[in-house]
């Protein structure tokens, strides 16, 4: 049995329809499949409305943006109550606040004369979530410089002179909330490095006592050294390993179900979970 607890829809930055994505999960083999829109519950009606037919089992879930220290990083939460008003307000934050911190980088490089707008920035992102690479395009497309690599390099760095952090809840305060949601918190691609700076082992341990369930260690941005590492830290703090896709659709080239978690470890998530009243997983 393929199990995928990892995916997005275009509720989020993937590219396919959640039912598209149950489909797919399908037509791949997947049994059991999370939708774990960024920053959303919006995707989750209509997968689920789909599973039943292309004969997925669907697993209700989150990927939260949060920070550590100063760090980025994202943390999954299965089966939470979808109905919590704190959760759905720190949801709510991160997604509310793209938008203005992506106005402010564009304004910053504005003020330094490079010949960009909001308007095209927006038209860029079509719709989607505005972020860092539509601004990338822009600067491309005004020929300030030749592709996304040389913008994000020059410009738009984290350490630069343009970027602005966006906002993101405390990870242990995240896992907290997920849990007192009924949730099952895992962290999401720890040692992911060339997405940028990752935590430390002890900020897992911090994690882990907060009341986090397990490690996403089979991930496509994890070579076998760190996650070698990580199943060890795993081990050392009694955490559960899962495995997944984090598919995207086009937008990144892995295929759903290219990375799995092992049934004992769904069992024990589910068992985790604590049923909301009036919902039918
Ligand atoms: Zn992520
Ligand atoms: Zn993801």
């Amino acid at each position: 049995m393929r199990i995928d607890l990892h995916t997005h829809s275009d509720a989020s930055d993937g590219t396919c329809s959640p039912a598209d994505v149950v489909r797919a999960a399908a037509t791949e083999g997947v049994a059991v499949l999370a939708l774990t829109d960024h920053d959303t519950f919006a995707g989750l009606a209509e997968a689920a409305a789909q599973a039943p037919r292309s004969g997925v089992r669907l697993v209700r879930g989150v990927e939260i943006s949060c920070t550590h220290g100063g760090i980025s990083l994202h943390l999954l939460g299965y089966q939470p109550d979808e109905t919590d008003t704190e959760l759905l307000e720190e949801l709510g934050r991160c997604r509310d606040l793209r938008v203005p911190r992506a106005q402010q980088m564009v304004a910053r490089l504005v003020s330094d004369g490079l010949p960009i707008g909001w308007e095209q920035v927006e038209e860029l992102a079509a719709g989607g979530t505005v972020g860092r690479p539509h601004i990338a395009d822009a600067l491309v497309r005004a020929g300030a410089v030749a592709d996304r690599e040389e913008a994000f390099g020059r410009y738009l760095r984290p350490d630069g002179p343009y970027y602005v952090r966006h906002y993101a809840v405390d990870a242990v305060t995240a896992v907290r909330l997920v849990r007192r949601c009924g949730g099952v918190p895992v962290f999401a691609h720890p040692g992911a490095h060339t997405r940028g700076p990752t935590v430390d082992d002890a900020a897992i341990e911090e994690l882990a006592a907060a009341g986090l369930f397990g490690l996403e260690v089979d991930h496509p941005d994890h070579d076998e050294a760190t996650r070698a590492h990580l199943r060890d830290v795993a081990g050392v703090l009694g955490l559960q390993v899962t495995g997944s896709s984090d598919f995207h659709g086009a937008g990144r080239p892995q295929r759903i179900g290219c990375e799995t978690t092992s049934p004992d470890v769904l069992e024990a998530l589910l068992a985790e979970a604590v049923p909301q009243p009036g919902r039918r997983s």
